[in-house]
């Protein structure tokens, strides 16, 4: 890879930092020591009465004897080991609602707006269930994220059940439990408290409080996936969720996962030892260290909730004009693992739903990127967080993409722009310093006009190819940003400048072909009779014809299917679904010998590659072709004699994916992908040093 195509940034530790622990963590040695001995070595069944049962049996005593006192229980509740905090909330919800059939008073079910998923869907689901057809409510919440307490005054007399999360897992925010508790004053209701995100964070007194039922999760707290606890209040109702063999005083049969207790037991040794996790003020340090960091990094960057009411392991926050997955991708480049929103709803681009029920507004919703971490951070691991978030926002500002003090840039070729599946293309000659905007649309111009800013060239034109209202929008919106760099002259409704046959961009010329619906825009070098590149709108093929070439490239003004550009000699090949050659990390060391001539292509865009480790791809040879750019690299990938191998990469397989298939499609031989992208790769494939363990906890 050339070093002025694909520079990078050397970052000084190349390992991951994972700021996602209200998602899940890892696993503290010590815990992952005392699960193995409870594998291996102490591996009773606890309801064997031979030695090695009893062994178990008082190992599971010891735990619980110690979860109870760390979170106070008293001697009378229960507290019940649990596969995790789901089947926590699905015991409390069964158990409640059972005990409410046949209570005439009791019409209300209430959680917080801001609850987690599993506790609407439980009560939803055991209302169903069980046929009782209670009325589910909400509990709104404040700006701040803090339940309604007087909604919840006005209410709770007629609740049969309450469920108030300890700490959102979203944005933080710690409920106001004693409010909550002073609102359910002379209510019947039975109250759940979701203490996940509470858990070795903030004392929850059970003992003191009226609450009858707390949920836990292990994995949030350093123990493995797949146990958890339960507290349930003496005398609060209780239904099993599980009946079978009498386990846990047949309050949950099965038989108990000994090695997720006995790691649990030595992450609660740990709260306890008071040196393996950091203390409140500690971590507050910590959280404003890299809160401070991102204000540096970002300017302009807002936090979704105030850090005063949060945790002091979790930050929210959004950045105006960029969007959730661009910040991700960004963090992910520099090998910062965070996450848009909760884990769960990572995988769709909704908004986040606790901060729309917080009220704030849509592109901080939409925008919004959590970082957590975990009480045994250390300072060195902190120090290494803060410098790669700085890197992150050198990187945006080298590509024009910070909200502010960007470095100048000098564009050239073409960049494909996307939106919701529409394309906006900016083409640039860096020798005669001139550019050509085509099809932008408003939500665009933001990220337009800073490109345009950046790079300094008057635009020749604003053009659209199908006639579209939102491109004269946009050009409009455009006029106002740009007042230096807009066309002069006068134009169509095209945006085509009137009495201009041609359009001359350096060595090429852009020259267009009016349609019944619009513009067909044909680029190519001046003097040729066939253009490379028709810039199509939303003409069929079929027009086309006679004015460009079998293999000039067609590129559309929509993109759903992400094919990046046809050709009419690749729509004369048979209809057939494509197959995409993939190559598997396990694979690639064997691709690279069977193909020395290969070349390494990452499509990711440059923001990402600035940041990225130089990944140890067996010694290939590199290229850096962002998919936005991919256009420009097209045919002289296709033109070549012979035809070199591509294997095209990227973080997920996605990006490279769609190259791959665009390669193949026009007609080239020998595009691949490789799956599972970067994320896949084993980790001494991808990362020059081994990471410092040590550091992830
Ligand atoms: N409640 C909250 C607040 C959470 O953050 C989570 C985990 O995402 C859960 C409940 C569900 O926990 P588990 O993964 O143990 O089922």
């Amino acid at each position: 890879m050339t070093a002025s195509a694909h520079q990078r940034l050397s970052l000084p530790t190349p390992m991951e930092i994972y700021l996602d622990a209200n998602a899940t963590t890892p696993v503290l040695p010590q815990a992952k020591a005392a699960a193995i001995q409870a594998m291996v070595e102490d591996y009773g069944n606890p309801s064997s009465v031979h030695s090695t049962g009893l062994k178990a049996k008082a190992l599971i005593d010891g735990v619980r004897a110690r979860a109870q006192r760390l979170l106070d229980t008293g001697p009378d509740a229960s507290l019940l080991f649990t596969s995790g905090a789901t089947e926590g909330i699905q015991t409390a919800v069964l158990s409640a609602l059972n005990a409410l059939r046949g209570n005439l008073q009791a019409e209300l079910l209430l959680y917080g707006a801001t609850e987690h998923k599993a506790v609407p869907e439980a009560l939803k689901h055991w209302n169903d269930v069980l046929g009782l057809h209670m009325q589910i409510m909400a509990i709104p919440v404040d700006g701040q994220g803090r339940h309604d307490l007087s909604f919840l005054r006005q209410h709770a007399p007629r609740a049969g059940l309450v469920c108030t999360m300890a700490a959102n897992n979203e944005t933080g925010i710690i409920s106001d439990l004693d409010g909550i508790e002073a609102a359910l004053a002379g209510s019947p209701a039975l109250w759940l408290v979701d203490g996940v995100q509470a858990l070795g964070k903030l004392p929850l007194r059970l003992r003191s409080r009226r609450i009858d039922y707390a949920p836990f999760s292990g994995h949030k707290l350093y123990a493995p996936k797949g146990i958890g606890l339960l507290y349930v209040r003496a005398g609060a109702p209780f239904t099993p969720l599980m009946a079978g063999g009498g386990q846990e005083g047949s309050l949950r049969s099965g038989t108990e996962n000994m090695s997720g207790i006995a790691a649990l037991g030595a992450v609660l040794s740990a709260l306890d030892d008071g040196e393996t996790l950091r203390d409140a003020a500690t971590l507050e340090g910590f959280r404003a260290r890299l809160a401070a960091a991102l204000a540096e990094a970002f300017p302009g960057l807002v936090f979704n909730a105030p850090l005063d009411l949060s945790l002091p392991t979790t930050l929210n926050f959004a950045v105006p004009g960029l969007s959730s997955r661009l910040l991700q991708d960004l963090f992910d480049a520099a090998d910062v693992r965070v996450s848009g929103g909760s884990a769960c709803s990572a995988a769709k681009a909704a908004p986040s739903f606790v901060l729309q029920a917080m009220g704030l507004p849509d592109w901080q919703a939409a925008g919004a990127v959590r970082m957590s971490i975990g009480p045994a951070v250390d300072e060195a691991f902190i120090d290494e967080a803060c410098a790669r978030i700085l890197a992150c926002g050198e990187s945006l500002r080298r590509h024009c993409l910070s909200p502010a003090n960007n470095f100048p840039t000098l564009g050239d070729g073409i960049t494909r722009f996307m939106q919701d599946g529409a394309c906006c293309y900016l083409l640039a000659d860096a020798i005669s310093q001139r550019c050509v905007l085509i099809d932008p649309r408003p939500e665009q111009v933001c990220r337009l006009a800073q490109a345009l800013t950046c790079q300094g060239y008057p635009l020749l034109a604003v053009l659209s190819t199908t006639a579209e209202a939102a491109h004269s929008e946009a050009r409009e919106l455009l006029a106002e940003a740009l007042t230096d760099l807009m066309p002069t002259g006068t134009c169509d409704a095209l945006g085509w400048p009137v009495q201009a046959q041609h359009l001359a961009m350096g060595k090429q010329q852009l020259g267009r072909l009016l349609q019944p619906q619009g513009q067909v825009l044909l680029l190519g070098e001046a003097g040729s009779a066939v253009p490379a590149i028709a810039f199509i709108g939303l003409s069929p093929a079929a027009d086309l014809q006679p004015h460009v070439g079998l293999s000039t490239l067609l590129a559309a003004a929509r993109d759903e299917a992400q094919q990046v550009a046809l050709s009419l000699a690749s729509l004369e090949q048979a209809a057939e679904e494509l197959a995409v050659q993939q190559v598997q990390g396990a694979q690639l060391k064997a691709f690279i010998t069977y193909h020395p001539d290969a070349v390494l292509v990452d499509v990711r865009e440059p923001y990402e590659q600035f940041l990225s480790q130089t990944p140890d791809l067996v010694g290939a040879q590199m290229e850096a072709m962002p998919l936005s750019r991919l256009l420009n690299a097209i045919q002289p990938w296709l033109c070549e004699q012979p035809q070199r191998p591509l294997l095209f990469f990227c973080r997920t397989g996605n990006r490279s994916r769609q190259a791959a298939l665009a390669l193949t499609r026009l007609g080239h031989g020998q595009a691949w992908t490789l799956a599972g992208g970067l994320a896949l790769l084993p980790t001494a494939a991808r990362l020059k040093h081994q990471p410092d363990p040590a550091l992830y906890v």
